[in-house]
């Protein structure tokens, strides 16, 4: 181990890449804050139990992903591997359920831990924007998820993306069609494990990404062709909201997810510049994971987009974000005197907005230039002490290098309008 290295499986954001970070994340939460949805803080761990019941114990996130421990005094945690189980709690917990205001609608980011097979996309750390709209039992709430989704990745400059829609079904129809589809795949050459997962949870064999499972799931029975007449209405009308927005989807009768918590509505958001990681995002309805958990039947939908590899997903467009200069101004003082006086107008500036960078450590006029120069301002404000018994202070333009002096009473306003 060298102490200098992040652990496997995680890297750190640094400037100046960060700054795309952070705006992916700003970007994301922006629809959904014009949409009522209002922001929620949940622990990086909680109970492992709440994601045994909430997230299954048949899934790979429970089974093999978890980062789970025993703390000094014996309580079984875990560090969360997704979002919607600890937001349920939350919510519940806070019985905001009750307050009489459904669905309660709230958004999240943050860091989710999965431990992983490292690569390109797929890592141990790594960071979620997500949306929950808890209570309620209607398309239009299906689909605004879609659609604000679909907004916050176009108002990136995505175009590159796709999404994927099918209906899981509920407690209905589900059940007689995974009977179906054991049936199917009882007669297939599966591995042990796969055909043990064909017992617990026959849905997730779909999702099998290997090849020669995939060419003999050909003639799978289909959730679709299972569909109870509500569960059909509902995604009908689901489809019929995302197509009167304008928002193009591909049926993907396939498509289950590797959570078992979901039920109707389920959708995935694929890019296709980002080779096997190629999910950015997905969510769909969970109606019964409020009573798996031990509360009330609270019908529920949400997703979760991947931070990390819409960021990828951005670069693999060649999308430049139009993240603002960290540094607009940058104040080079010469001597004591000017020292004092620029620092007053550096913190000035701030007050108003323009982001502003000092020569710090009393370093000479080429030393300071050169900082001025990498901190990328677009102008430098230098004074020496004659510019200060003038008055004045020498604003330099960084592109063009002319330089003209501005009266130190105005400087704020001049910097200002020169910047607009
Ligand atoms: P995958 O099939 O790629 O493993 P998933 O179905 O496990 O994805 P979700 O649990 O639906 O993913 O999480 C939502 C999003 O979070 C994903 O679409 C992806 O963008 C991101 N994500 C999930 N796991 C990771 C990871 N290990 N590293 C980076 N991003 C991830
Ligand atoms: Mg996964």
């Amino acid at each position: 181990m060298n102490a200098f290295q992040a652990p496997k499986g995680t890297y750190d954001l640094l400037p100046p890449d960060s700054a795309a970070f952070l705006a992916v994340r700003t970007a994301i939460a922006a629809p959904l804050r014009t949409a009522g949805y209002g922001y929620v803080e949940t622990p990086a761990f909680e109970h492992v139990e709440l994601f045994a019941r909430g997230v299954g114990e048949s899934t790979d996130i429970v089974t093999k992903e978890m980062y789970a421990f025993s703390t000094k005094g014996g309580t079984d945690l875990a560090l969360r591997p997704e979002g919607t189980a600890s937001v349920l709690r939350a919510a519940l917990e806070a019985n905001l359920h009750k307050a009489g205001n459904l669905p309660v609608k709230l958004w999240y980011s943050g860091s989710y831990y999965r431990y992983e097979r490292p690569q390109k996309g797929r890592y141990r750390q790594f960071s979620q924007v997500g949306a929950e709209a808890i209570g309620a039992e209607d398309p239009a709430l299906d689909a605004e998820l879609i659609i604000l989704a679909d907004q916050a990745y176009r108002s990136l400059g995505l175009r590159e993306f796709r999404i994927l829609l099918n209906s899981l079904g509920d407690k209905e129809c589900r059940p007689v069609y995974r009977e179906a589809l054991q049936g199917f795949l009882r007669g297939l050459d599966l591995d042990e494990e796969t055909l043990r997962r064909a017992e617990i949870n026959p849905l997730r064999v779909l999702d099998d990404k290997r090849a020669d499972v995939q060419k003999q799931l050909v003639g799978a029975p289909l959730l679709r062709d299972y569909l109870c007449d509500a569960c059909k209405a509902y995604h009908e009308e689901v489809r019929a909201l995302l197509t009167a927005a304008g928002v193009a989807f591909e049926d993907d009768a396939k498509l289950v997810r590797g959570l078992d918590y979901y039920t109707r509505t389920t959708f995935e958001f694929v890019h296709d510049g980002l080779g096997s990681q190629s999910a950015v995002g997905g969510g769909g309805r969970y109606d019964g994971l409020s009573e798996m958990i031990g509360g009330p039947a609270l019908p529920s939908v949400g997703w979760a987009l991947g931070v990390d590899r819409t960021v990828l997903a951005l670069e693999a467009e060649g999308v430049v974000l139009d993240v603002p200069s960290a540094t607009d101004v940058y104040a080079v003082p010469l001597g004591e005197e000017a020292r004092r006086v620029l620092f007053g107008v550096v913190t000035r500036l701030r007050e108003e907005g323009v982001a502003t960078d000092f020569s710090y450590g009393g370093k000479g006029l080429k030393g300071a230039m050169k900082n001025a120069n990498r901190s990328g301002a677009r102008y430098a404000l230098v004074a020496g002490e004659r510019d200060l018994a003038e008055g004045v202070l020498q604003l330099k333009d960084m592109e063009s290098g002319e330089q003209r002096p501005v009266a130190l009473d105005a400087v704020v306003e001049t910097v200002k309008a020169a910047l607009a």
